[in-house]
């Protein structure tokens, strides 16, 4: 049996209008948040920070989206980190093995492939052009030098090595350590979450059009909200709209198959507290044949939508209709 598309409540990562904006626009602009080096040494989320703000703490939010399976890690890369300061932004030296010194020059000895002329890759520079140094052809392709060996040669003692020691210079303070030292930290690219993505497009896209048609009618609107019942019980509900003392109580359900008859009967639940005037449970991708023999019993109105494009049209039909029969 497949799983249901899981239920996320409207809980404070919802409530937060920058997360629900960095959201939004990871989906409608189809993006990863992608992990890069900054100026300071650390790993930034771009999108992240100019949407959540600098004050807030990203990774601790995207710590949390994760737990709540809304976001997950698409890739992962080991980077190379000061071990002290966990800076991932080094400086890379070739040290000589015998002297210590950071003055090594790169050679390599290189052929041209035309005459078969093997020497120095220094002897191939002719005033800054490529040129064999012994058939006098210029060379324009890489492929006409064929490199047969390289080595690093120190500047102060002359020794040689084709596998040198590689030291890296922290920018903080400028200490060094070796690769023997250094730390390999995981950065972390994220994509939203396939399981959450038909409730996110729902919650993030559907939500808000609802309440701009029902603005545009004229409707005070809370989305989400939370309305108090008779009994005293908060419920919360996608949307919920008021105008000249009509109410209008608005829930999306979203399910990977026909909307089952309990989400009626919760919604029914709500309905019978809160008493407004029109309660329209919206079902995406269906209703199923058991929710929809409820619809008349609990008077609440079913709107099936394949796959929510449909959704806001079919609504203010709805709601038309019962203005026009009251
Ligand atoms: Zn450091
Ligand atoms: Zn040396
Ligand atoms: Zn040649």
């Amino acid at each position: 049996m497949q799983a249901p598309a899981p239920r996320i409540e409207a809980t404070r990562l919802y409530s937060d209008p920058n997360a629900r904006e960095l959201l939004r626009r990871m989906l409608t602009e189809n993006v990863l948040l992608e992990p890069v080096i900054g100026g300071d040494g650390r790993v930034h989320y771009l999108l992240a920070e100019e949407v959540l703000g600098l004050e807030v703490d990203v990774k601790g939010w995207i710590g949390e989206m994760v737990e709540q399976a809304i976001l997950r890690k698409a890739s992962s890369r080991q980077v190379i980190m000061c071990p002290a300061h966990m800076r991932a932004d080094p400086m890379v030296m070739v040290e000589c093995l015998k002297c210590r010194s950071k003055t090594s020059v790169k050679r390599s000895l290189v052929e041209h492939t035309y005459c078969g002329y093997i020497g120095d890759d220094s002897r191939f520079d002719k005033n800054g052009t490529l040129q064999c140094p012994n058939c006098g052809r210029p060379i324009r392709a890489q492929n006409e030098l064929r490199v047969s060996g390289v080595w690093y040669e120190c500047q102060n003692c002359l020794s040689k090595t084709s596998t040198p020691r590689l030291v890296f210079v922290c920018k903080e303070g400028n200490h060094e350590f070796s690769t023997a030292d250094l730390a390999l930290v995981a950065i972390d690219a994220y994509s939203v979450n396939e399981k959450a993505l038909v409730e996110l497009r729902n919650t993030l896209l559907l939500d808000p059009e609802l309440a701009a048609m029902l603005t545009g009618m004229g409707y005070e609107v809370s989305a989400p909200a939370k309305v108090q019942g008779q009994s005293g019980s908060v419920h919360s509900l996608d949307v919920y709209a008021k105008k000249d003392g009509e109410t209008v109580a608005l829930q999306v359900a979203v399910d990977t198959k026909p909307v089952d008859p309990s989400a009626v009967i919760a919604f029914f639940a709500k309905a019978f507290d809160i008493k407004p005037n029109r309660a329209v449970l919206v079902t995406i991708p269906a209703a199923s044949e058991d929710a929809k023999r409820l619809e008349t019993g609990y008077g609440v109105s079913l709107v099936e939508d394949f796959d929510g494009s449909g959704v806001v049209r079919k609504v203010k039909e709805v709601l038309e209709a019962a203005t026009r029969s009251a």
